[in-house]
């Protein structure tokens, strides 16, 4: 796997935590830990696009409605991740809401994403993304 042998590991985490991304979304993306609250998991989501962690993003997708696969846009550059607001998705809770802006470059163009998704625990107790509302 590539991100083992890189070093980003040492560098930002790209969920823009402030943490290094060996003490951020890593453990996650290893399936080491799950995250334990909507908005790790909405972190780690983000970075995992990035990266392009297809199978992470698969299985941290409710089986509800996740898509058969995930195609990559070549070209787009996930780059920064604000989180503005949260509702429930801490550790005692079962479902949460996230919502944040996600800003992005295509092919030299900056853009941004606004959107509020919605996590719940599956039945192992780990989080998933449900959907998101685009704002
Ligand atoms: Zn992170």
């Amino acid at each position: 796997m590539f991100i083992l042998n890189n070093d980003i590991n040492h560098q930002p985490c790209i969920c823009c935590s402030g943490k290094a991304y060996q003490d951020c979304c890593l453990p996650f993306h290893l399936k080491n830990v799950y995250p334990e609250t909507a908005e790790k998991l909405m972190r780690s989501r983000f970075s995992a696009f990035q990266l392009q962690l297809k199978d992470y993003l698969l299985e941290s997708w409710s089986e509800a409605t996740r898509p058969a696969s995930i195609a990559f846009t070549p070209g787009l550059n996930w780059l920064k991740l604000e989180i503005n607001g949260r509702k429930k998705g801490r550790k005692k809770d079962k479902e949460g809401w996230v919502t944040f802006v996600a800003h992005y470059k295509q092919d030299g163009v900056s853009g941004s994403l606004h959107e509020k998704s919605f996590f719940k625990r599956n039945q192992l107790g780990h989080w998933q993304y449900i959907d998101g509302e685009i704002k």
